[in-house]
């Protein structure tokens, strides 16, 4: 007999009548005996409107009280479902995050799972129940209850799948599975059948928001399978591996673009040491992230110094490096807004070079400026102007083997 914790998101639940199906599908489950641990999110637009309405009583709301208001959501939707199994003619009780005790830290809206007890959890499934547990919260030392951030019930439900030693993770949503790029803007995307968790970890980084990105790092860590896949179909979807149970890599996996990013660069700075620390240290004491940094040095020790910041910090940048700018006799600061950063991931860059070279090479064919340019082992990524987004995800997709009905793959 297997063991498989199946999460649902707010679409998949979001109303009584989608519950109900939801439990349909857990019965089958239970009839092809397999145990299952069902993770709830809140229904669709709940948490959102919880947030709503705190923000209309306390200006900076109180964050106990927060997670105490947030975790309601969940509560909803275990218990009608954990009903619905009952009316179909099986057994299941839900339960909260205190009463199964996922210990987390006292970081109210940002917990951190510590530990979670089993016992509860395995004396009813060994009872023939469908346990349901909701996602997304849990509960200090102290017995505060607390939320692990937007989006966490896929955390919850990797946690569990860990602490039970789960045979898989089922993440249903309301797309088929991961997609080689984004299908809004290239038709020929398609969904992956199997990918690592470094790939997804690169992918999830990157802006593809189908789990939530501490989830994958948490299965990797525990090796548990993970499979995203459509609540609204029987199809498979996408499974999220160790590396070595991949028998065939692509070479890319999946490419991505990031619109969220502006780039800034301070000119002419005196190339001496101690400058980047000059201009970076003001940056990150005003808790502003920051992702690629390019430095090129110019004719009579000069130098132009580069990065990106997440747009939404961009006008604060902005003004924090005009200051700096003086204070070290740079030039001056410029910035452009309108840039967008395409990556390629695929762990088979790791054993193969050429990778980068090919993707420039594309670019150029489509006349396409590299701004900037980073690589890590498993990635590359080109800030360009954020117009040719459209044609750089397809011409890279296509050139790259990923479009539908073209996918040689390479040799092991
Ligand atoms: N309901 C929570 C949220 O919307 C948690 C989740 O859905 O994963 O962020
Ligand atoms: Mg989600």
């Amino acid at each position: 007999m297997s063991l498989i914790v199946c999460k649902f998101g707010g679409t998949s639940v979001g109303s009584t009548e989608k519950i109900k199906n939801v439990a349909q599908r857990i019965l089958k489950y239970q009839e092809q005996g397999h145990q299952v641990v069902v993770v709830l999110s809140a229904m669709s637009g709940q948490t959102d409107k919880l947030l709503g309405m705190a923000a209309d009583v306390q200006e900076i709301p109180d964050l106990r009280e927060m997670d105490m208001l947030l975790s309601t959501g969940e509560q909803v939707t275990i218990a009608l479902f954990a009903m619905a199994v009952k009316a179909a003619g099986s057994d299941a009780v839900s339960l909260l995050g205190d009463q199964v005790r996922i210990q987390t830290d006292a970081m109210h809206t940002k917990a951190r799972i510590n530990k979670i007890d089993t016992e509860l959890i395995q004396s009813h499934l060994d009872a023939g129940k469908v346990v349901t547990i909701a996602g997304f919260q849990g509960v200090t030392l102290k017995g505060d209850i607390t939320t692990l951030g937007r989006g966490g019930s896929d955390t919850t439900a990797v946690a569990l799948a860990a602490a039970l030693h789960a045979d898989a993770c089922e993440i249903f949503t309301d797309v088929e599975g991961v997609f080689t790029t984004d299908p809004n803007i290239c038709n020929k995307a398609r969904k992956i059948d199997m990918i690592t968790y470094d790939e997804m970890l690169e992918l999830a980084s990157l802006g593809a928001k189908v789990l939530e990105i501490r989830s994958v790092g948490l299965a990797k860590r525990y090796r548990v399978p993970l499979h995203v896949r459509s609540t609204f179909t029987e199809n498979e979807g996408t499974w999220v591996v160790e590396e070595d149970k991949i028998m065939e890599s692509m070479l890319v996996s999946g490419i991505t673009y990031n619109k969220n990013e502006a780039r800034i660069t301070v000119k002419k700075v005196p190339d001496q040491p101690g400058i980047a620390s000059k201009i970076f240290l003001p940056i990150s004491d005003a808790g502003i992230l920051v992702d690629m940094i390019i430095q090129n040095t110019r004719e009579s020790h000069m130098t132009d110094m580069t990065f990106t910041v997440m747009r939404n910090d961009y006008a604060r940048t902005m003004e924090l490096l005009k200051k700096v700018a003086r204070d070290i006799g740079a030039e001056s600061v410029t910035g452009d807004e309108s840039i967008v950063k395409i990556s390629i991931v695929g762990v088979g860059m790791r054993n193969h070079s050429g990778i980068a070279s090919t993707m420039f090479q594309i670019m150029a064919n489509e006349g396409i400026n590299l701004m900037m340019i980073s690589t890590s082992e498993i990635k590359v990524s080109c800030v360009i102007e954020e117009k040719y987004t459209e044609l750089a995800v397809r011409a890279l997709h296509s050139a790259f083997a990923l479009d539908k009905d073209n996918m040689p793959t390479e040799e092991e």
